[in-house]
């Protein structure tokens, strides 16, 4: 038996001694996410729903609105996706114990953000039935949600192990599907809208919570970028020119759907956004997700969103309690945005 091979493979550790710790890193990602602890119930709905139904001078236009709808589509349902893969695949291979203590926490996030949706449905008296089956009756939301499910749907069989170079290889894949493509691309252009029309001052409620889901999905990533490399590290011949050519181009693939996405959600294009600009910005998230697993970034493209990672450092109380959307503190360049 290989002793190296430890952050996945139970058989070579003990799942339930927690310390000493192993991986340092995994505690710092858990005590961030509960440094930024919050609910939706928290942030008030009232400013977005008198809005939402207002009509005349000031109103939202039709296409504010089938913006709005389609990040909700899109959203509501990725993020059960996401939570159902940690717990039906991820878990079960990933046997060290800060790393499954950090996926606990995870779980409870994506359970929050599951419930923003919830909350943010009954407070403007959308249809449920329209928004929880936009993932499967709207083209460029199916198209996302397939390509990932695709990557990812060999290890969901109760009898895969993580046992062989191309099975870890699976397993690796199934990380990069949720943790690069779909937290780290798949939801970008939506942060970008939702929190265009909230430094607009339009949809407050909806934007603030965007700013902590966004938050916490900069954590998710990391998290899922840390323990992808450590892997790798851990089982280096995994690694091969194939399997990494394999992994840019699903990366590619993934910013091609996401434009399409960002497309159809913006058919003229609103508040300053419209394909080009989306389209260079996912470049330059691909990029920075490329260079954060060790692969060599491809576009080259410039950021055109920095605002982006300024509300990723958003103080929580600031926020709640004094400000309006357009004053968030300056500085503290994340290492993701
Ligand atoms: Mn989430
Ligand atoms: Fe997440």
């Amino acid at each position: 038996m290989n002793q190296r091979k430890k952050i996945i493979n139970c058989n070579l550790t003990d799942p339930n001694k927690i310390l000493p710790f192993q991986y340092p890193w995994a505690r710092v990602h858990y005590k961030t996410g509960v440094a930024n602890n919050w609910t939706p119930e928290e942030v008030p709905m009232q400013q977005d729903i008198e809005l939402w139904n207002k009509q005349g001078t000031g109103s939202l236009t039709d296409n504010e609105k089938k913006m709005i709808l389609w990040n909700l589509g899109f959203f509501s349902t990725a993020e059960s996706l996401t939570a159902n893969n940690i717990v039906l695949a991820i878990y079960r291979h990933v046997t060290n114990p800060e790393c499954r203590q950090y996926l606990l926490r995870q779980g409870y996030e994506e359970a929050i953000h599951t419930d923003t949706f919830i909350y943010i449905c009954d407070s403007l008296g959308l249809d449920p039935d329209e928004v929880y089956n936009m993932y499967q009756n709207t083209s460029s939301i199916k198209a996302k949600d397939d390509f990932v499910v695709a990557i990812t749907e060999s290890i969901l069989d109760p009898n895969f192990k993580t046992d062989t170079v191309e099975n870890i290889q699976k397993f690796v894949s199934d990380l990069i599907g949720y943790y690069i493509i779909m937290e780290g691309i798949f939801f970008y252009a939506g942060f970008a809208m939702m929190l265009s029309l909230l430094r607009q001052n339009r949809m407050i409620g909806i934007g603030e919570q965007f700013q902590y889901i966004l938050r916490d999905e900069t954590t998710h990533l990391a998290f899922g970028a840390d323990l992808i490399n450590t892997i790798v590290e851990e089982n280096p011949e995994i690694w091969t020119d194939e399997f990494r050519q394999t992994i840019v181009e699903n990366i590619q693939k993934a910013v091609k759907l996401e434009v399409a996405y960002a497309e159809d959600a913006l058919p003229i294009g609103i508040m300053g956004l419209n394909s080009e600009i989306i389209k260079e910005y996912m470049e330059h998230i691909a990029d920075r997700r490329l260079e954060r697993i060790n692969l060599q970034k491809i576009y080259n493209a410039g950021n055109p969103f920095p605002w982006m990672s300024e509300i990723v450092d958003l103080k929580k109380e600031k926020n709640f309690f004094e400000t309006r959307v357009t004053e968030y503190q300056t500085g503290g360049n994340l290492d993701w945005d």
